[in-house]
């Protein structure tokens, strides 16, 4: 077995079982969400199927394509199955964000009623300053079809330090340096969308200060690293 049939088994293989975290977590549900990763070595990556039940996914489902979302030929290749119709948007990253391995994408509850306001979730829990790095931004309404989403995730991910962007009106992208860091981040949004959610309901959240969030963060990446 080649390398690089190697480094994708166990990809295809990872991927897979990534994407129960979803269920798991309830971030998704019918169809809709996706888990890549990016193929190192390689300016290929494993990507969810589309249209098929995250019950009936298993590694050999999974689809190799290019960063633009085109299948590539190989040992792995199902004629029965495209991939994802986010393909586009993730392949944008790999190919803007050298340092990205993973990339996720649901309409989680909290974290898309969050987008559809348009509003960035305050950074008002440590556990933001730790995982975010302050707030998680809004990125532009984008409709699938050309780069534009992909274009949107990667400009206001460039600009902070969040692994998250609510893509406005639609829901959360997340990135990692692998994916399940990118499952990580895509968890750990719905999470705070949920708690700082709530704490709304009872009166205004307390902002953390810049410098306490930027120490909490600093201190956060070094021992878990990014
Ligand atoms: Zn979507």
């Amino acid at each position: 077995m080649s390398a690089l049939l190697d480094t994708i088994s166990r990809l295809r293989a990872e991927v897979c079982t990534l994407h129960s975290e979803l269920t798991r977590y309830e971030l998704v549900v019918w169809t809709a969400g996706n888990v890549s990763a990016r193929v190192p070595g390689a300016d290929l990556m494993v990507i969810k199927p589309s249209g098929v039940s995250y019950a009936d996914l298993t590694p050999e489902s999974m689809v190799v394509t290019d960063f633009f979302g085109s299948p590539v030929d190989g040992e792995w290749v199902n004629p029965d199955l495209s991939s994802s119709s986010d393909t586009a948007a993730h392949g944008y990253v790999y190919r803007h964000m050298p340092d990205v391995g993973g990339v996720v994408h649901t309409h989680s509850t909290y974290a898309t009623a969050w987008a559809a306001r348009g509003e960035p979730i305050p950074c008002v829990l440590t556990m933001m300053g730790d995982e975010f790095g302050g707030d998680i931004p809004v990125g532009p309404f984008a409709l699938i079809g050309d780069d534009s989403i992909g274009q949107g995730i990667v400009e206001t991910l460039k600009a902070s330090n969040s692994p998250a962007v609510l893509m406005q009106s639609h829901g959360p992208f997340t990135i990692g340096k692998d994916a399940r860091a990118a499952v990580k981040a895509a968890v750990m949004c719905e999470e705070v969308a949920r708690t700082v959610h709530i704490s709304r309901q009872l009166g205004e959240p307390k902002p953390i200060d810049r410098q306490q969030i930027e120490a909490l963060y600093a201190r956060y990446q070094g021992v878990y690293g990014q």
